[in-house]
């Protein structure tokens, strides 16, 4: 505190005036957000000047304004109102977003491709090497797939009522047949009736690939042509379809689940059997290793399964086979590329359908024998307007 030694008086003065000062600053205190404006005002005998102690808005001013109110005269009488409370300033802070939020993403999501089937083949002759596809996490379609010999420029426009006939077993039902097998085996005396009834009735049979090239160049082919197929390679197409297909002169296709074969299994043909069937007349063609459903399995393992069982009867026939069947009838945009790329010329579904032509070639649809069907039923399949179809459709074993 200063002190002046100019008279007691002045001192006193001072003192009080000390003391008022202190309370103001308390009083700021007090008021934290009240910034007062403090000023000397009327004294109880005297007026003397206000004067100002210092800006109300720095509380640090008092300070300094405090030794010039003790150098007032003795006789002042201070009185310390407060004259006002200052509006409190209210700074308004625009937010500013210093986090600016972009569109674009900083992490790169990369597709790494597993050339390894996760699922492991069961066959001891593992084609770890013959497999010509590589995944890729970029799949682009063939635009305009074109599968087969070359086509003419009539190619397009050429559509046959040409029935693919679907049958599975040939044989007498066993007596504890259910529905579902009794639907997959025409027994011999009805699989001989529908043969006299294609016969009497001006069917030829031809073959997928007598089919193919006359869509795709025009060759002759009957005006009443059929072609029979027999999916998965049972035993009995050979010890009951064969002679009776002899009987009328027919030949088919064998689709064949080569693995079934390679292990001996005797529900199923033996290679010499499919081998006699094909020095008569009949095509053998693949229907994968293992009857595997293409649509439940990863893009290694469809490759194995396919191009594995091409493969397979190549090595005994000699060429290269064109046609396909999809085991359950299942496929998918993946399947179908893998069966284009490996250079199938059709592939057989089991949709129905008696239309044939060179637009979808890898979807064709068939027509359905089942064993429970009556001649009249038979009859009805091979119409050309779909027709309630008889128990036993949407099975494939
Ligand atoms: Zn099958």
């Amino acid at each position: 505190m200063h002190h002046s030694p100019k008279s007691d008086g002045i001192e006193k003065y001072a003192l009080l005036l000390s003391g008022i000062i202190i309370a103001l600053i308390v009083g700021t205190a007090i008021f934290a957000s009240r910034q007062t404006a403090v000023s000397v005002a009327e004294a109880e005998t005297t007026t003397v000047p206000t004067v100002a102690l210092g800006d109300p808005t720095e509380t640090i001013a008092v300070t300094a304004d405090f030794v010039e109110i003790a150098e007032a005269t003795p006789e002042t009488i201070l009185t310390v109102t407060e004259s006002s409370v200052s509006t409190p300033v209210i700074t308004r802070v625009t937010p500013t977003n210093t986090a600016t939020a972009t569109n674009t993403p900083t992490a790169t999501y990369t597709l790494t491709p597993s050339n390894t089937p996760t699922e492991t083949p069961t066959s001891t002759n593992t084609p770890t090497s013959t497999a010509t596809h590589t995944a890729t996490a970029t799949y682009t379609p063939t635009p305009t797939p074109t599968v087969g010999p070359t086509q003419d420029a009539a190619a397009g426009s050429r559509f046959f009522e040409l029935p693919i006939l679907m049958y599975h077993r040939v044989e007498p039902w066993p007596e504890d047949a259910g529905e579902l097998r009794e639907g997959l085996t025409v027994q011999p005396d009805m699989f001989r009736l529908q043969l006299e009834y294609l016969r009497d009735n001006g069917y030829e049979d031809i073959s997928l690939y007598e089919m193919q090239y006359a869509l795709t160049q025009g060759r002759e082919i009957p005006e009443k042509s059929v072609i029979f197929t027999f999916d998965d390679g049972y035993r009995d197409n050979y010890e009951y379809a064969f002679p009776i297909m002899q009987e009328f002169g027919f030949t088919g296709t064998l689709f064949l689940v080569t693995e079934f074969m390679d292990e001996g299994r005797e529900e199923y043909l033996t290679w010499d059997m499919a081998l006699e069937m094909h020095e008569a007349g009949w095509d053998l063609e693949p229907h994968t290793k293992t009857h595997a459903s293409l649509t439940e399995h990863n893009h290694d393992y469809v490759i194995y399964e396919v191009l594995g069982s091409m493969e397979t009867i190549k090595h005994y026939v000699g060429y290269q086979p064109r046609f396909f069947v999809y085991p359950y009838g299942a496929y998918d945009d993946d399947v179908v590329q893998i069966i284009r790329d490996i250079g199938f010329w059709g592939a057989l579904t089991t949709k129905r359908s008696l239309t044939q032509s060179i637009h979808y070639p890898l979807e064709r649809g068939r027509i359905r024998v089942s064993g429970r069907d009556t001649m009249q039923d038979f009859k009805n399949r091979l119409a050309p307007l779909p027709t309630p179809t008889p128990e036993g459709d949407g099975v494939d074993e």
